[in-house]
């Protein structure tokens, strides 16, 4: 893979702020201990040897990206993560390579997975929440905010999901993986993202556009509180089933909010152009009642 784009670290630290242009390489960098492992890669915490700036490395095989055909989707994923500046929206810095190796220079998310903490916990428990509702809100709140701000720049992210969810040492969301999103005015073909996640228009395999990610926000927000996606069944027919019926329902455990049930089901609507808009999400009285969207919250 040619990278004909020149690497770079255009915000922190202040010494590459001077030199935005400045070429990358693994000398810049000492390597840390391993943070997870991914499909194509392995990311590692490092620290940029003149500013002592920690980021997370991501290193990709160029082998892999041969076998999985995955240069466009590579690329898009780079280019849209790198011109993106948002809060709640992991900040690529920069990339660079050698023969063997694609680097990616990431934001550094302290405290990794929200899908951990969703499986430690089952859902984002009440405990851990800082004013006696769920968790939840605060992070549908964010995420409401961050995709927003990708719409507003024509990004459609079509991949939300807990593993997709980061989290920084303030407990502060970060949406990572930008791999299958894409920048479009126009309505999208492609199906993709993660069956559970699907908005209907997908599984139909039909033109979607930015309500995907609106439908995605109704079944994480569901998982969150529920600790499981609401269409789950055994096998991948009868999800997409259930997707299509919009076969919903509330267990009676662990108690949930009539409010947070209504944003839930004015968000898994059919009709795309029926689904509640991000902006309204925010006005919703749930997040009215419980978010402050700007803030962090500790567990
Ligand atoms: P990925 O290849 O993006 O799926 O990443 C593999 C794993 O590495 C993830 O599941 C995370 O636990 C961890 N990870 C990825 N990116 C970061 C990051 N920026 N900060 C901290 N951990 C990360």
């Amino acid at each position: 893979m040619v990278l004909t784009r020149k690497s770079q670290l255009n915000s922190k630290p202040e010494e590459q702020r001077k030199s935005p242009k400045k070429q990358w390489s693994l000398k810049d960098f000492e390597i840390g201990k391993p943070l997870g492992k991914g499909k194509f890669g392995r990311v590692y915490v490092a620290r940029e040897l003149q500013s002592k700036y920690i980021v997370a490395l991501k290193v990709i095989f160029k082998e892999q990206i041969n076998k999985y055909k995955i240069h466009y989707q590579l690329r898009r994923e780079m280019e849209i993560q790198t011109s993106l500046r948002h809060p709640n929206i992991l900040r690529l810095y920069g990339w660079f390579h050698d023969d063997e190796r694609i680097f990616l220079i990431l934001e550094y998310a302290h405290r990794c997975e929200l899908y951990g903490l969703l499986r430690k916990n089952g859902h984002l428990s009440k405990k851990a929440s800082r004013n006696g509702d769920y968790y939840s809100f605060f992070y549908i709140a964010s995420l409401t905010n961050a995709l927003a701000y990708c719409h507003e720049k024509h990004v459609i992210h079509r991949d939300i999901k807990p593993e997709n969810l980061l989290l920084d040492h303030e407990s502060r969301l970060k949406i990572a993986d930008f791999g299958w999103s894409v920048q479009s005015r126009s309505k999208r073909h492609t199906m993709c993202g993660t069956l559970d996640y699907l908005a209907p228009e997908m599984v139909e395999n039909k033109a979607h556009d930015y309500a995907v990610d609106n439908w995605t926000l109704g079944i994480l927000c569901y998982e969150f509180l529920y600790g499981a996606t609401p269409f789950e069944s055994e096998t991948q027919s009868d999800t997409f089933k259930r997707i299509m019926r919009v076969d919903l329902s509330f267990p009676s455990t662990p108690p949930v909010s009539e409010e947070a049930k209504n944003l839930i089901l004015r968000l898994l609507v059919r009709d795309s152009a029926q689904r509640l808009l991000l902006q309204k999400i925010l006005e919703h009285p749930w997040i009215i009642k419980n978010a402050d969207p700007a803030g962090t919250c500790d567990t």
